[in-house]
């Protein structure tokens, strides 16, 4: 028998899962979120918000505590060559106030999301809990059990979301199979060092003599660095030992020399990241549906894969909650998400593998014909239309306040967080 019972229940606690747990407690759905991490303090990827994302979590409530958690705003996003500019997206030409792409670390994000989420009586948060098995009913799957360091759960949910993230679990579950797209020929080698002056404002990728660089401003104080390497070299030149490493990015950073030589003692301080795209082949099966890196993963370039998260729970509230009013969510119904979203996730795909090509290709004829494209992207209106592109993505996707019923309760005397 189960011991929760509720209409939604999401797998994972990330940007994905409490945006979507968030609009449907504000349209008076009960939600149970499972989370496997037993805290918000772990590691984490990606901090760099678009301007589409940012309006999605304004109209939702949550940017304005997110941001005085601490962030910094980046108004460009520049392509340098050899200390050179090749290109520059300049942010504050788009309209105020989501005129910049904002680095939010991504708890911040989550302790938002979660402190709003938790202001709700059909909020349970089942954290330091991971998926153990799909529980069905006939074909149709109808909750979960989880497992924890000491006892697990049972829910019973109309519909159970996959929003566990790249390599998701509940996708596994349902059998749902993963296209992997090994178009980025490289691997990330992903660092951080102190900040030396004022944030920079500034989203920079250097193509120096190493491998190509991308930098900018990470709160509180540092600088992310993310060193591109051919795909599967890391072993061979990491086998050479950490001065070897450390001069090979000092050459790709020159500016940031010295900081590299203080701060980079060890490998360990190096992350290693395979860079992959992934597209699951369906995202809905009678009472479950994926959404997120579980349904879709990117390429750290572009920095889109946050952005589409809260764009996909965006687009599947709607859905959920006519699932959730007719008690009925069968493939079909939830079906209708992807067909509303599929398009929007290819054309993002295509256009992260033009803009890998176009900023991580090497070779005398990618070095001959960057400048020029770069030229023609910068000075006409093509670079505005792309700005645009990359920073909204569809336009059209929008909270849908007129669907919001529950006003925030106040915090109860009990917390909605289960520890096991
Ligand atoms: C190096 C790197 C840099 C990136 N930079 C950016 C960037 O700057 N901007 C950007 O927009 N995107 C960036 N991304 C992508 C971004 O991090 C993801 O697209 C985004 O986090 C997806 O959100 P999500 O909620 O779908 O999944 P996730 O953020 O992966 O969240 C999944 C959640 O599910 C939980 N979970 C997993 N398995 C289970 C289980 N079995 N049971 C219970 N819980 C589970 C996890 O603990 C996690 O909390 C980057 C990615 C990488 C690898």
């Amino acid at each position: 028998m189960s011991d929760i019972e509720t209409d939604i229940c999401v797998v994972g606690g990330g940007p994905a899962g409490l945006t979507l747990a968030l609009l449907l407690l504000r349209s008076g759905v009960r939600v149970t979120v499972v989370e496997k991490n037993r805290s918000l303090d772990r590691e984490y990827r990606g901090e760099i918000l678009q301007p589409g994302g940012l309006a999605l979590l304004d109209r939702l409530g949550v940017l304005a505590g997110a941001k005085e958690r601490g962030a910094y705003e980046l108004r460009r996003f520049r392509l340098t060559e050899r200390r050179r500019v090749l290109m520059e997206f300049d942010y504050g030409r788009l309209p105020a106030p989501y005129d910049h792409l904002l680095s939010l670390p991504q708890r911040h994000l989550l302790e938002e999301l979660l402190g709003c989420c938790e202001q709700f009586d059909g909020f349970r948060y089942l954290e330091g809990q991971g998926l153990a098995e799909l529980v069905r009913d006939g074909g149709a799957v109808r909750g979960l059990t989880t497992i924890g360091r000491d006892a697990g759960h049972s829910v019973e949910a109309l519909c159970v979301v996959g929003a566990d993230g790249r390599y998701s679990k509940t996708r596994a579950l349902a059998g749902i199979t993963n296209q992997r797209h090994d178009v980025f020929d490289m691997d990330v080698l992903w660092f951080k060092l102190p900040m030396s002056e004022q944030p920079s404002g500034v989203v920079r990728i250097h193509r120096g003599d190493g491998g190509p660089v991308i930098a900018y401003d990470s709160f509180p104080g540092s600088v992310q660095a993310g060193w591109t390497l051919p795909h599967r070299s890391y072993r061979e030149i990491s086998g050479r030992g950490i001065d070897y490493v450390r001069d090979a990015a000092a050459r790709s950073l020159p500016e940031y020399t010295d900081r590299i030589r203080e701060h980079v003692g060890v490998l360990t301080d190096l992350t290693l990241l395979d860079v992959f795209a992934a597209r699951a082949e369906r995202w809905a099966l009678d009472g479950l549906v994926l959404i997120g890196d579980a349904a879709h993963t990117h390429s750290p370039l572009g920095a889109q894969g946050i952005n589409l998260a809260i764009q996909d729970a965006a687009v599947l509230h709607p859905v959920l909650l006519d699932a959730v009013r007719g008690r009925t969510a069968t493939a079909e119904v939830l079906g209708a998400y992807e067909k509303a979203r599929s398009a929007d996730i290819d054309a993002v795909m295509r256009l992260q593998v033009m803009q890998s090509k176009g900023m991580f290709a090497t070779g005398k004829v990618a070095a001959a014909v960057r400048p020029r494209i770069a030229k023609v992207v910068s000075r006409t209106p093509l670079g505005r239309r792309v700005t645009r592109r990359i920073a909204f993505g569809n336009p059209g996707i929008r909270v849908r306040e007129d669907l919001f019923t529950a006003d925030r309760q106040p915090v109860q005397e009990h917390r909605k967080t289960y520890h096991p």
